[in-house]
């Protein structure tokens, strides 16, 4: 009998939330360089930061509500 934790290194990605980690800027994929410990942006080639995709589509959820009140008091 398999205990829960062989299971789920055997289910990695079918427990029902996917995530992964992208870079911080674009939120696409990033060449990790390991010798600086520096990460690479594979999408701008600026030098990033790692975070879930998650927070990344928050932060972006984020930065479009105030780019949509700043335009209101443009507006004004
Ligand atoms: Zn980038």
């Amino acid at each position: 009998m398999m205990n829960y934790d062989s299971w789920k290194l055997s289910n990695p990605i079918d427990d029902g939330h996917y995530y992964g980690l992208v870079s911080s800027c674009c939120g696409s994929e990033y060449i990790d360089e390991d010798e600086d410990g520096v990460l690479w942006c594979d999408e701008c080639k600026c030098e990033c930061d790692s975070i879930e995709d998650y927070e990344y589509e928050a932060q972006q959820r984020e930065n479009y509500l105030e780019m949509m009140a700043d335009g209101m008091r443009d507006e004004r």
